[in-house]
């Protein structure tokens, strides 16, 4: 059994002890003590860090047998050091004083938060979780947010009337007669913590020694969860945090937006609205140009006559392609993105008689080959020919195929594809 040194004095920051035993464990040290103010992780608090003999302490842990155990990292090689635990020896250790009192605000806030949710609302806190960045309290049922609201009010009033704090150790007897919050899970000599006049709890914690100390109690956010209600909360030290953290964030909102805080979120709904307004008209615009572009280009075709028999046209084996064995033939560079450009060379195709090839003026370059439905024309091998002679990859059907990274000037591109279409 380790003293547990912190059940008494949760604020001793520096303590001496003899080393009882000293086992390796991987490339670090478990490090028994006679006593200790270092607290170990059970109840929903993690464990205290800082150094023993100098030595970095990593975990500390709390043993079935009522023992502690100090994990340290044993020094790197080269490193200095006058340490070389050894049962029997006295050692000096040192907690992590802000990490420590971090945790006794955030857990004597805790004990308060559930207080005044079993008294305003009726509530009951089934667990409580102390994490590094923010705290929970699971709570038996849902509260609606004026209840948490409410709640929150009253267990700041405890904050601000400064009550004391005290720690006493009484048997499960006299703890049956006492108005516990809860049920207490363990027999024996109890420890309770009593927030006077306010709440009484058994809990092997650290708390602070007044309830001013806590700073503040924030309820921050709430979820269901488990058929209850998740609450995180943060206190003291990292409602300033997060408080900090707010204001950084809403002055530059309002930096951003040129209105006061309250008006940003009316602000970001008008500019939602706008956006799709814009958006919807965009598209509308995109559509008209593209018919406007697809007539303009269909207009500018090229008559071309293709191979009666062309090799590597089609695969359906009827002979050229319209009646008369002429085609269409639209070769152009625009400027437009892989959708635009198929969007474009779609609707020329929509009408007998054409081939399109349309070539990005990006470089390297993306290529879409469209054929009208009476083309005996593959698409898919234009693009194959263009690919195979540039570079790039691409693939597709007989009636629309694309390709991307094809390197070469687009004019280049445009000549390839009417040698191949026209000659092949
Ligand atoms: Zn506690």
């Amino acid at each position: 059994m380790t003293d547990r040194l912190y059940y008494r004095d949760p604020y001793l920051r520096t303590f001496d002890a003899t080393v009882e035993k000293v086992e390796p464990r991987g490339d670090r040290w478990s490090v028994a003590l006679d006593r200790t103010a270092f607290y170990p992780t059970t109840g929903g608090q993690p464990f205290d860090t800082g150094t023993l003999g100098g030595l970095l302490v990593v975990d500390v842990v709390d043993e079935e047998d009522g023992g502690i155990t100090h994990v340290v990292q044993q020094p790197s090689v080269g490193q200095a050091s006058d340490t070389s635990l050894a049962p029997g020896q006295r050692v000096h250790g040192e907690i992590d004083w802000p990490r420590r009192f971090d945790h006794m605000q955030q857990h004597t806030g805790q004990h308060v938060l559930s207080a005044a949710i079993l008294k305003v609302c009726g509530a009951r806190t089934v667990s409580f979780h102390l994490g590094a960045a923010v705290s929970t309290i699971d709570l038996e049922r849902e509260l609606s947010p004026a209840q948490i609201a409410a709640a929150e009010t009253e267990a700041n009033h405890v904050v601000w009337e400064d009550r004391p704090v005290t720690i006493r150790f009484v048997s499960a007897e006299e703890a049956a007669a006492l108005p516990l919050r809860k049920e207490p899970a363990r027999g024996g000599t109890l420890r309770l913590i009593d927030v006077e006049s306010f709440d009484l709890s058994a809990c092997g914690g650290t708390h602070v020694a007044r309830s001013g100390a806590i700073g503040i109690i924030a309820v921050a956010s709430w979820e269901r969860f488990k058929g209850g209600q998740r609450l995180e909360f943060l206190c003291g030290g990292r409602a300033l945090g997060r408080w900090r953290s707010f204001r950084d964030t809403m002055a530059a909102s309002v930096r951003l937006l040129s209105v006061l805080p309250e008006e940003i979120p009316a602000t970001v709904e008008r500019m939602q609205g706008d956006a799709r307004e814009q958006k919807r008209a965009a598209a509308a615009l995109q559509t008209e140009l593209a018919r406007f572009r697809a007539g303009e280009l269909a207009a500018s075709a090229e008559r071309v006559r293709l191979p009666p028999s062309p090799q590597g046209f089609g695969g359906t084996g009827r002979p050229g392609t319209t009646s008369d064995g002429e085609a269409s033939l639209v070769l152009r560079a625009v400027d437009a993105d892989a959708n635009g450009l198929k969007a474009l060379a779609t609707a020329i195709a929509a009408s007998p008689g054409y081939v399109v090839v349309l070539v990005s003026t990006t470089r390297p370059a993306l290529v879409v080959v469209a054929r009208s439905s009476d083309a005996a024309v593959s698409a898919q091998q234009i693009i194959a020919t263009l690919t195979g002679k540039f570079g790039g990859r691409g693939g597709g059907k007989p009636e629309l195929a694309q390709a991307g990274g094809v390197d070469a000037p687009a004019e280049e591109i445009l000549t390839a594809a009417r040698v191949f279409i026209v000659s092949s």
